[in-house]
């Protein structure tokens, strides 16, 4: 919501101190449909590994439900929330992407990397691709990494030069989640408080490609890599993530206003003007 007060051949816009909060009924839908997703991905893996089907849907339930919370946490506008949501929601990730395995071992994503934690054993991997992208975002002359932002947000966050992405019938697109990665462009900036809201949306989608890279896009992609020479020897600390993109961008024709994560995104930050 904004007020514009007509002045003399300009424009003042105020922007109004308190938003009114997301109603409780937009967090319990969130909640369930989450859970119910965390479910399904629980109950497949479980079967996928010949494990009891009814442990691996309330394993994946608990997961889903701990993805909402992260999701809603990431979507709140404060320090750290996209840091601190991103782990809630990768250890409900954790759960449900490893129904029916012996153990469970926690997935922590720091950037590109990620911290693999077991009972007894502690592991790294690093997502080929997302690396690769920050490092050519980190030396492009468009883009300079906004480390407060990264930090904050527990993806790289990099600012660009450009005013804004591209046009969406009348809107600018201010802002791009790829490959691990947000670009914020001029115009995700508003003009006089220099608050950078939409990056709370952004952090949604972050959190989003999480979950579909590891519950589903990446352990696909491993069963391919592991028939390939020198597969497993790859394997062991690499994932190459090009499969993900590649999913997520034969799901672009789906229009913009119907796509799923688009409506989850903008309804857990519909308190923030942006
Ligand atoms: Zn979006």
């Amino acid at each position: 919501m904004q007020f514009a007060l007509p002045t003399l051949g300009a424009q003042i816009v105020v922007y109004p101190m308190d938003a009114p909060p997301i109603s409780g009924g937009v967090r319990i839908e969130n909640l369930a449909i989450n859970t119910a997703i965390g479910s399904a991905t629980g109950l497949v893996w479980a079967t996928i590994r010949h494990s009891s089907k009814t442990k691996g849907a309330l394993q994946g339930a608990a997961g889903g439900a701990l993805m909402s919370a992260g999701r809603q946490i990431a979507a709140t506008a404060f320090n750290g929330s996209g840091f601190l949501g991103r782990e809630i929601s990768a250890t409900g990730i954790s759960l449900a992407a490893t129904a029916g395995e012996p153990k469970t071992t926690l997935s922590l994503p720091i950037g590109p990397l990620s911290l693999e934690c077991g009972d007894d054993n502690f592991d790294w991997r690093l997502n080929v691709v997302d690396f690769v992208a920050i490092v050519g975002l980190s030396l492009s002359p468009n883009t300079r990494l906004d480390l407060h932002k990264s930090l904050s947000s527990g993806a790289a966050v990099f600012r660009d030069r450009h005013e804004s992405f591209g046009q969406r019938g009348d809107f600018d697109i201010m802002a791009i989640s790829e490959f691990g990665t947000v670009r914020l462009s001029r115009s995700a900036f508003e003009p006089f408080t220099g608050k950078t809201n939409v990056l709370y949306h952004e952090n949604v989608h972050v959190l989003q490609d999480d979950y579909f890279q590891r519950a589903i896009a990446l352990p696909a992609e491993r069963q391919v890599i592991q028939h390939l020479p020198f597969g497993r020897q790859f394997l062991r600390h690499l994932d190459l993530g090009v499969a993900g993109p590649m999913l997520e961008g034969a799901m672009s024709p789906i229009p913009y206003e119907s796509r799923p994560w688009e409506r989850e995104a903008y309804a857990l930050t519909a308190n923030l003007k942006y």
